[in-house]
């Protein structure tokens, strides 16, 4: 079976610091490290490979350092890694990132099986994976719980209840699915794998590379269908609150009175 996994490179969001002042993140203030919903997809493939053999390819697409990323991917399990990496294909929004995934993909040809993560912990749209299957046009399927059989031709699966029940849906192969965290439990890397993984080669692989597969107006941020007009951070709200107790006769008025104050009625 031939998988390939994406992966994004994310900032450890427990660490990580946001600069109120330029309205952005400070990706400096954290060490980068494996989307966490991501190693939950790589460990699908991991575990459908020990069951029916073959090979899997992560896929990330990302800054030149991402390849730390991609040697993580080899310790955990991964055969091979791909780098998307061209100052090109910078200020991607969610469709120029998964035109450019889909790109790559297209120029692999041989594939089963893609498998990503429910959403990334940064970005948080959910939407890249959806969009790679439609750019690809292959079948897909969203917050997938569990593989329930694989054959030749076809892929069955267990989704999430999302919409009041769990849902089982069979798709042709190749297909795409993404995972949720409740599928497996992500194994650490092992010792020897992780030694090994800091002497593959990652394939790197730039927008040149893609000649032919995606135009150069279709990738990052001139292939972009949506712009970041502002970013802004919440404000954060004191909440104040009173407890009540006894007959609701004796403290009414002085709830419609707090209410009156506060401008609620
Ligand atoms: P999701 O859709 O939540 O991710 C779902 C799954 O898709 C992941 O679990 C993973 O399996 C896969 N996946 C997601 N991203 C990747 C990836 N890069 N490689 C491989 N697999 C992946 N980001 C910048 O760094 N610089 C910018 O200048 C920039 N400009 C942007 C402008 C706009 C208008 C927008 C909307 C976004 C911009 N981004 C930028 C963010 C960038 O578009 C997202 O980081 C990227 O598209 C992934 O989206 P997401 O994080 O919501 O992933």
């Amino acid at each position: 079976m031939k998988i390939i996994v994406l992966i994004k490179e994310v900032p450890d969001m427990e660490k990580v610091r946001f600069d109120s002042e330029k309205g952005v993140v400070d990706r400096s203030s954290a060490e980068a490290e494996i989307n966490p919903f991501d190693l939950n997809a790589l460990q699908e493939a991991v575990n459908l490979k020990n069951k029916f053999g073959g090979e899997i390819t992560v896929i990330t697409m990302g800054l030149p350092r991402s390849e730390k990323s991609l040697r993580d991917a080899y310790a955990r399990g991964a055969d091979r890694g791909i780098l998307l990496t061209d100052r090109k294909f910078g200020g991607a929004d969610t469709w120029a990132t998964a035109n450019t995934i889909a790109a790559e993909i297209r120029k692999i040809k041989d594939y089963d099986l893609i498998i990503c993560g429910e959403k990334s912990v940064d970005g948080d749209t959910a939407q890249v994976g959806a969009e790679v299957a439609e750019f690809l046009n292959i079948p897909h399927a969203y917050y997938v719980e569990k593989v329930n059989a694989v054959s030749r031709s076809e892929i069955e699966v267990t989704i999430e209840n999302i919409c009041g029940k769990k849902q089982n849906r069979k798709m042709k192969i190749p297909a795409l699915i993404s995972v949720t965290k409740n599928i497996n439990y992500p194994e650490l890397p092992l010792l020897e794998r992780k030694l090994e993984s800091l002497k593959i080669e990652i394939e790197k692989c730039s927008l040149e590379n893609l000649y032919g597969y995606i135009k150069e107006e279709e990738a990052g941020f001139n292939g972009s269908k949506t712009k970041v007009v502002k970013i802004a951070v919440p404000k954060e709200v004191k909440r104040e609150s009173k407890i009540y107790k006894g007959n609701l006769n004796c403290y009414m008025k002085d709830v419609i009175h707090m209410m009156k104050d506060k401008n609620i009625i």
